[in-house]
């Protein structure tokens, strides 16, 4: 299998999060994707490939265009602002009801509209890294469409939890949909998103949500317990011609094996149902059962199950990397989905 991957993304780190009353060190770090080389390295799996650039129009067919301005701009701006302090620009006053919807001309205001947490920092080196994410997840998409059976978007930052006009979740452009968009630009008729991540996928559920040439399953933990809390819910089936594109299928803290494989053949079946002509997956490792964020149960053997149940699809299946904390662990729970997905194809 062909993996797709930039050491561009190096450049976004150093900065930190806001998690339950403080400020720690983010946990979406650089060294997540080195633990994925190092497990790939030391079991001679795939082959690695370089992105190329396709410039943001892709990004624009699913993305806001002052949004993505904003993106490009962010740090540059809140480094002009009187009372910068520091390298790192974050939002801290939100754009909620009853204020104003459009920011002004501070950086602050634009964080604040553009971000819907404090999980979004940007540093010098954060819109390169976007940029090559998207890159890599696009590049991605271009080799299925050249004949594999199957490719992996090593991407970072990761993209599911980015909205059209809003980034949040250490996510800034929606790679996954970015792709997705892109496949049905160059022909395919309609497809599929299975986003096993953790964490609700509330961007891409959000970018297709009218959409019936998009099909949206997302297996997370339940909004009444898990971020992002706002979106998730068994009841969000799609609106207007999406009417029915959309399964989210949460559980509850604790879920092992048992529950969210049940979840999983719900899913499949589904997805069975619809028969896309390509498959993106949304693959966060996150549901681990050592996750420093996450509260799932699953095993490192479960991983080879999940890539087996995806392979058993038989679709063109595009891998594109979401979450994963338990940063010693990440590597092979990730190479368990893409072999167990490999032995069972
Ligand atoms: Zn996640």
């Amino acid at each position: 299998m062909k993996i797709v991957y930039s050491e561009v993304h190096r450049g976004h780190a150093g900065a930190k999060e806001f998690v339950n009353g403080d400020f720690v060190p983010m946990y979406e770090k650089p060294e997540r994707m080195d633990m994925i080389l190092e497990r790939f390295r030391a079991a001679g799996f795939g082959e690695m490939v370089e992105p190329v650039s396709f410039g943001l129009e892709p990004a624009r067919r699913v993305h806001d265009a002052g949004y993505l301005d904003f993106l490009r701009e962010a740090h540059a701006l809140y480094q002009r602002e009187p009372e910068a302090a520091g390298d790192v620009a974050m939002p801290f006053a939100f754009g909620m009801r009853g204020l104003r919807q459009q920011p002004g001309p501070s950086a602050h205001a634009k964080l604040g509209h553009y971000c819907f947490d404090l999980s979004v920092p940007f540093v010098a080196g954060t819109w390169p890294a976007i940029e090559t994410s998207c890159d890599v997840a696009l590049t991605g998409g271009k080799i299925l469409r050249d004949g594999a059976r199957a490719v992996f978007s090593l991407c970072r930052p990761p993209g599911h939890h980015a909205m059209r006009d809003l980034a949040g979740g250490y996510c800034y452009i929606n790679n996954v949909a970015v792709a997705a968009q892109a496949a049905l630009d160059a022909g395919a008729g309609r497809v599929a998103v299975l986003d096993v991540d953790y964490h609700h996928g509330n961007g891409t559920q959000s970018i297709f949500y009218e959409r019936d040439d998009v099909l949206f399953v997302s297996l997370h933990g339940h909004p009444d317990q898990e971020y992002p809390y706002f979106l998730g819910y068994e009841e969000e089936t799609g609106a207007g011609r999406g009417e029915g594109h959309n399964l989210n299928l949460p559980m509850r803290w604790g879920t092992d094996w048992s529950g969210y494989g049940e979840a999983l053949d719900i899913a499949v079946g589904r997805l069975h149902d619809y028969g896309p002509d390509v498959l993106l997956v949304s693959l966060g490792v996150d549901t681990f059962k050592a996750d420093p964020i996450s509260h799932f149960k699953l095993e490192h053997e479960d991983y080879l199950r999940i890539g087996g149940a995806i392979a058993g699809l038989e679709l063109p299946t595009h891998f594109v990397m979401e979450g994963g904390y338990a940063v010693a662990e990440i590597g092979v729970n990730v190479l368990n989905t893409l072999t167990g997905f490999e032995e069972a194809a």
